[in-house]
Formats: structure tokens, C-alpha cells, sequence
């Protein structure tokens, strides 16, 4: 974008800040090594992961966008910097599961690992003061958090792009687990596919080991955190 320029921090959150531009409706997100779990309460660096996040992020939603999925990347400006549009954020952490893993293992009592018979989409309410709360449509509706139709939308995009995700993933050797996913209303209402998809928001085993790529290395203390991060990277855009 020509004579894009960046202006005041509008937002810091745990993995990115965003700025605001000189253009309407652009805004600019900035990645960081920042590493949070557990809502916060762990706290690390994950050197190089903001790099990393950025360059994955928009590699995938380029994808998507030509599988008919809208997204907010505008353009990719530096290694951590991105021009995206400006959303306002549905507050929903939409998930989707294709195995068994973390918070569905221990709440279901299903082994980690275990294929489920079809993908899961759940709901979970974005509020760091409750701890993002697992709910359902009928609480994001009767709570105005979303409409019918918007609801609709998020679930016909987020199918889309579990479909688009499990055969990019595995086509370079990594199971896709589950994942974490946002969306934003532009000015009009539109909704489009917002915030990332990474290593930070993925569960990624590699298909033959089942050794996880991804941000349960930090979580769990596993080690080994940034090899994973790069092996992904290299992975997808080979060295
Ligand atoms: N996830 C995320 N941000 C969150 C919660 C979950 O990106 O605040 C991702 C997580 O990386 C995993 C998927 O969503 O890929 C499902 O996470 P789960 O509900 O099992 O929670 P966790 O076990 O990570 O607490």
C-alpha cells in the first residue's frame, strides 16, 4: 500500500499491538516473541515467534481468501508488521476440533490423540476477567453477542477453513489438531476472518511422530519451543 503510514498504538494485547494509519479503515498489526498461557498467569519469550506468526498468519490467509473465505489481510509490510482491516472483534473464540486435545480431553475425559467421528465448533466468550467461558449459540444470542445470521456465517466460514487447513497441513506432514479462530465486522457489518493462525493458536503434530509443533512446547514446558516454531516454517516455506 502507497504512502501507508503508521500512527499512535491503538491496542497492546499478549502476541501483537495494533496501530492506527492514515488510511480509513486500515489498521496495522505489529507481532511480537510475547508468549502468554493459562490466560496470562505464565508469562515467556518465544524468540523469533512474532516473525514467525506473521509470515504463517498471512501465507494462510491468502489461501483461504481464494477458497472464498474473507479475511482482513491487506498486505504483508515487514517481518512482524501487517496492513489489515479494521474490525471490530466478535467477541467468540471460535474452535474447532479434529482430536481429542486440551481443555475437550480433560472436560470429556477422551485421551489426547483420540480422532473424533466428525470436527467439533465450539464457542468459547473472549473475556479474560471470566476466563473465556465455554458457551453455546443460545448464550452468544440471548447475550447479543452475535446475531442468528452472523452465527451462521462463522460456522460456514470456520467448516471452510478446517477443511482448507487439514489438507495444507498435512500436505507438508503435520496433523491439524485443533485450532483457534476470530472474526471481525468491518464497518458494514461484514464479517470477515480476523486476527491469526499460527503455532500460538494450532495444536500441529508432526503426522508420523505425533511430536507437537506448537505452542503446547511453552505451555507444558516441553522445550524445544522455537525448533518447533521454525520446523513449521521451514515446512511451509521450505529453506
Ligand atoms: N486456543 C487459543 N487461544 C485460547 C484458547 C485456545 O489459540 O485462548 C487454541 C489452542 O491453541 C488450541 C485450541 O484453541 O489449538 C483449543 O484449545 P483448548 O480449548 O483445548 O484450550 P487449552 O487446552 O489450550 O487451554
Amino acid at each position: 500500500m502507497k504512502n501507508l503510514e503508521k500512527l499512535e498504538q491503538l491496542y497492546e494485547g499478549k502476541a501483537k499491538k495494533v496501530y492506527s494509519t492514515n488510511v480509513e479503515g486500515v489498521v496495522i498489526v505489529d507481532y511480537k516473541d510475547d508468549a502468554t498461557a493459562f490466560n496470562g498467569e505464565k508469562k515467556g519469550t518465544i524468540l523469533g515467534k512474532g516473525v514467525i506468526n506473521n509470515k504463517m498468519s498471512n501465507y494462510i490467509m491468502k489461501q483461504l481468501e481464494e477458497t472464498g473465505v474473507p479475511t482482513h489481510l491487506v498486505e504483508e509490510l515487514s517481518d512482524r508488521e501487517t496492513a489489515v482491516k479494521k474490525v471490530s472483534i466478535v467477541p467468540l473464540e471460535v474452535i474447532v476440533r479434529n482430536v481429542a486435545a486440551g481443555s475437550f480431553s480433560k472436560r470429556m475425559g477422551v485421551e489426547e490423540g483420540k480422532e473424533l467421528l466428525r470436527p467439533i465448533i465450539e464457542f468459547s466468550y473472549k473475556c479474560d476477567e471470566l476466563n473465556d467461558p465455554f458457551i453455546n449459540d443460545d448464550y452468544a444470542l440471548a447475550l447479543g453477542l452475535a446475531t442468528e445470521e452472523e452465527i451462521e456465517t462463522i460456522k460456514s466460514y470456520t467448516r471452510k477453513v478446517n477443511e482448507t487447513l487439514k489438507a495444507f497441513f498435512l500436505n507438508i506432514g503435520i496433523k491439524l489438531i485443533d485450532f483457534k479462530i476470530e472474526f471481525g465486522r468491518l464497518a458494514d457489518g461484514t464479517i470477515i476472518l480476523a486476527d491469526e493462525i499460527s503455532p500460538d493458536t494450532c495444536r500441529l503434530w508432526d503426522v508420523n511422530t505425533n511430536e507437537k509443533l506448537d505452542k503446547d512446547r511453552f505451555r507444558r514446558d516441553l522445550g524445544g519451543t522455537e525448533e518447533a516454531y521454525q520446523e513449521v516454517m521451514r515446512r511451509i516455506f521450505g529453506k
